[in-house]
């Protein structure tokens, strides 16, 4: 069996300084001058490969070629099966094969944590002849230095087979630990980049399921729906009273339904970038006040004042050429979460005006506002400021992704400004017409 030798410390090098000459120092330290900046630009070039595969055969090319030997690989250790896989090695046979930690070279080096030089690798019981029979390659001697991330060891390089006559020296030790280092980091960089850009596939993949989904159960829950509605409506005209009442509360539910799937066919619409605009002009105040209309119910029940401000005093100014449906919506969707989130007693300010090309609705709450880090993601699909669970007011936190949707078609822009606890302003901004825009 062959001693396996730890390299020596660092700084103590081979053969007796005494002896050399000052040219062969002087030579000696040129070379390893050459060889630190050679390996500073792999590191540059390692720093910014981030795929594994080119980036593992810059390595093992660098590898052989700095430490001169005929061959050099890369072994990872597989947390799973608690084994090292030969990853792609100069010696092309090689990879995928398996090595256990225990009795193989490579698991030594990765045990101790510390280069190991086997100079007789056949007299080695440790060694796997599987790799070389695999391989069609005949291994003599190996050096084997460990990829070390911090305290974590990720798997270790072999360089193996030293060309000439001398066999390994201290040198090739530091170069190869050097060169490990800097390997380790860019592999380790190269697979969080793989596993962060599977994540987004299979999140992608779930976010198209999800969507499909909604399509589907949204068109196959409509006709039954309208349905529902319409024997409802009615059968609510012919009977008692209190049966009457009673149909009122299945037409007043089936109705939440239909507007809930009237959302997720609206998102879809928005999400897929085909929403048709179908534009006439129609004063903005009117509208405001239809949508007020239908709110009133809910206004009234929780004794809220609303006002309706008009900056420029002057109707025919707030005539935009848009589609109204669509406008309706936004409004409508921004009315009611302002009558939502305010507590009884609350007051909503509605302003519109002018401004350039552009007209301008603000709807302002005293309700319990939002606090600044959630600004951005209420207008993210399905996106609640409150826990689902614990939720005290109702919705799927679909309008405000939709009502951005409508407005963006418009070429519009939507903000908020709002402090929790006080209340919110949302302003929308749309162009008075859509052909100067
Ligand atoms: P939903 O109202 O169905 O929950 P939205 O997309 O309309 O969904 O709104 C998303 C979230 O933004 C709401 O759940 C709420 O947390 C917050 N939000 C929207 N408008 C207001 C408002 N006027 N005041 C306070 N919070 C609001």
């Amino acid at each position: 069996m062959s001693k396996d030798v730890d390299a020596p410390d660092q700084g103590e090098r081979p053969g007796s300084d005494l002896e050399e000459t000052n040219e062969k120092k002087i030579a000696d330290l040129e070379t390893r001058v050459a060889y630190l900046e050679r390996i500073s630009k792999v590191s540059q070039i390692l720093n910014s490969t981030l795929e594994l595969s080119p980036l593992l055969e810059i390595i093992t090319q660098v590898g052989s070629e700095l430490t001169k030997t005929e061959a050099c690989s890369i072994l990872l250790y597989e947390e799973e099966s608690g084994e090292l896989r030969f990853m792609p090695a100069t010696f092309a046979k090689g990879e995928g094969i398996v090595v256990p930690i225990e009795n193989s070279i490579a698991g030594l080096v990765f045990k101790k944590v510390k280069p190991v030089l086997i100079r007789d690798a056949k007299a080695d019981p440790r060694w796997n002849r599987q790799v070389d029979q695999v391989s069609d390659f005949d291994t003599r001697s190996i050096l084997g230095v460990p990829l070390k991330i911090k305290n974590q060891v990720i798997g270790v390089m072999e360089l193996v087979n030293k060309i000439g006559e001398n066999g390994f020296t201290q040198q090739d030790i530091q170069i190869a630990t050097t060169l490990a280092a800097q390997a380790a980091v860019a592999i380790e960089n190269a697979r969080l980049v793989k596993d962060t850009q599977q994540a987004y596939e299979e999140l992608a993949e779930l976010d198209r399921l999800k969507t499909e989904f909604v399509n589907i159960a949204s068109h196959e829950l409509r006709t039954p729906l309208a349905v529902i509605l319409g024997y409802a409506s009615f059968l609510r005209d012919r009977v008692s009273k209190e049966e009457s009442e009673q149909l009122e509360i299945v037409l007043l539910s089936a109705m939440k339904l239909r507007n809930l799937i009237d959302d997720m066919m609206n998102l879809r619409h928005v999400k897929n970038n085909d929403l048709q605009l179908q534009l006439t002009i129609f004063s903005m105040l009117e509208l405001v006040k239809e949508v007020l209309l239908e709110f009133q119910t809910l206004i009234i029940a929780k004794s809220l004042r609303v006002k309706v401000q008009l900056h420029e005093g002057d109707d025919d100014l707030v005539n935009i050429e848009a589609d109204r449906q669509k406008i309706y919506l936004i409004v409508a969707n921004l009315i009611s979460n302002a009558i939502k989130f305010t507590s009884e007693g609350g007051f909503i300010l509605v302003s519109l005006g002018r401004r350039g090309g552009y007209i301008y609705l603000q709807i302002a709450d005293t309700g319990i506002g939002i606090s600044k880090e959630k600004h951005e993601k209420i207008f993210e699909d399905f996106y609640q400021v409150e826990r689902t669970l614990t939720r005290r007011f109702q919705g799927i936190g679909l309008g405000l992704p939709i009502t951005k949707g409508m407005v963006e078609v418009h070429k519009g822009k939507i903000t908020v400004e709002s402090v929790e606890g006080r209340g919110s302003q949302f302003t929308v901004m749309l162009p008075v017409s859509q052909e100067l825009v």
